[in-house]
């Protein structure tokens, strides 16, 4: 009997939807199977910046391959426009990450220097901007701030839209979409995989893990490690403002719609997704000492979402040994990657092979870290 799936992705996240579009724009038969509402999903909680800035100290490749991601974001924009009728309001006007002293600015500077100069690393141009120019550039900044680092190729979007637009291109493309079908177990079998759901079986001839935090119990059921941890991460939303900034800054962005995000902290608490209002004072005062007229704004919402975080923090992008055919893909930063792995990951996985070049995302070097 012929088998209705070429492949089945499991997590309907940034990350699966992203690779089911990428694929089924490939002309497969693709299945994106989801647990539900009832699932962590990071996809829904996230600050929606589309960065490179200061990513990949400590995997050099890492630093490349979000900024091919990045170059190739306006292409990923225009078709989920052509195909879901979705803007997912993309704008890259370089972004700045500032510094309340002179002392930050400083240390913040090395680490860009550090960063750029590692072997291997695709160098781009950076700014260490001092307060007087900033001020030109971000009209209304408070006194403690000290400068700020600049790269051209940092932007953001309405994270949101994105993730609507890639599940309506998904489906405009001949995608079946299967929520609350939380996988339960993955077998190979005569060379297909049959993958058992809450919702039934489906049968296919690839497998893509892409589940988030749920990658950790499905991975081993075929020979592969996703060793994935939540991290919390908390965001405030201010009230429409008139627009006052250009550019996306590290934690604090103005929205397409005038709404001002200001995010978000980096906490280890397990699968708590709740709020701390400590947590928000801290957000929201860094925030006024930023722009200091921002004290005025009323507070619309609030939220605490988990990351998806390896053992290293980078990407784990692996086939299965074991069971070729069976895939892993697990990264921390699913909206900046969602060009790459819609544009790139998506077609190595449907010619299974991930190539060489991307060697350095496997699972291996944590064994190497791990022995060091
Ligand atoms: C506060 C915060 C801020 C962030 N800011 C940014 C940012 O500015 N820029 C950026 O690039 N990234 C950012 N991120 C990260 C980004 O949101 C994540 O990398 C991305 O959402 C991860 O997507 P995912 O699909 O891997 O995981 P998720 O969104 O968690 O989705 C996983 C999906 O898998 C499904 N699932 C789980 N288990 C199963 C199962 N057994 N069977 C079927 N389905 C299953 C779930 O239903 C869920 O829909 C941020 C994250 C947070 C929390």
């Amino acid at each position: 009997m012929a088998r209705e799936h070429d492949i089945a992705v499991i997590g309907g996240g940034l990350v699966g939807s992203a690779l089911a579009y990428g694929l089924a724009r490939l002309g497969r038969r693709v299945a994106l199977l989801d647990e539900g509402d009832v699932a962590y999903r990071a996809s829904r909680g996230n600050f929606g910046l589309v960065w490179v800035q200061g990513k990949g100290l400590g995997l050099a490749p890492y630093g490349g391959w979000t900024q091919r991601s990045v170059r190739r974001f306006p292409e990923l924009a225009a078709l989920l426009c052509e195909d879901a009728g979705v803007d997912v309001a993309l704008e890259q006007p370089g972004g700045f990450h500032l510094c309340l002293s002179a002392a930050e600015l400083a240390h913040r500077a090395d680490q860009l220097a550090r960063l750029v100069a590692q072997p291997g690393f695709e160098r781009y141009a950076f700014d260490v901007v001092d307060r007087g120019a900033l001020a030109r550039r971000l009209p209304g900044i408070g006194p403690q701030v000290a400068g700020a680092t600049y790269c051209r190729l940092d932007g953001h979007l309405n994270p949101l839209r994105l993730f609507r637009a890639l599940h309506a291109a998904f489906l405009a493309r001949g995608g079946s979409y299967r929520p609350n079908a939380k996988v339960e177990a993955i077998a190979r079998e005569g060379g297909a995989f049959t993958v058992r759901t809450a919702a039934g079986r489906i049968e296919a001839g690839q497998v893509v893990l892409a589940a988030g935090l749920g990658n950790a119990p499905l991975a081993p059921q075929v020979g592969l490690r996703a060793a994935v941890r939540p991290q919390r991460g908390m965001v405030v939303v201010l009230e429409r403002v008139r627009r006052f900034l250009d550019y996306p800054l590290s934690t604090l962005r103005q929205t397409d719609e005038g709404t001002v995000l200001i995010g978000d902290s980096q906490e280890e608490a397990g699968f708590d997704d709740t709020l701390s209002t400590a947590v928000l004072a801290t957000l929201a005062s860094r925030a006024v000492q930023v722009f200091p007229f921002l004290r005025n704004a009323r507070v619309n919402r609030t939220w605490a979402a988990l990351r998806v975080m390896s053992p290293d923090g980078f990407p784990i992008y692996e086939q299965s040994a074991l069971a070729p055919g069976a895939f892993v893909v697990t990264c921390h930063s699913g909206v900046t990657l969602a060009a790459a792995h819609a544009l790139d990951l998506a077609p190595r996985i449907a010619d299974g092979d991930l190539g060489a070049d991307l060697s350095a995302f496997t699972s291996e070097r944590l064994n190497v870290q791990k022995a060091a």
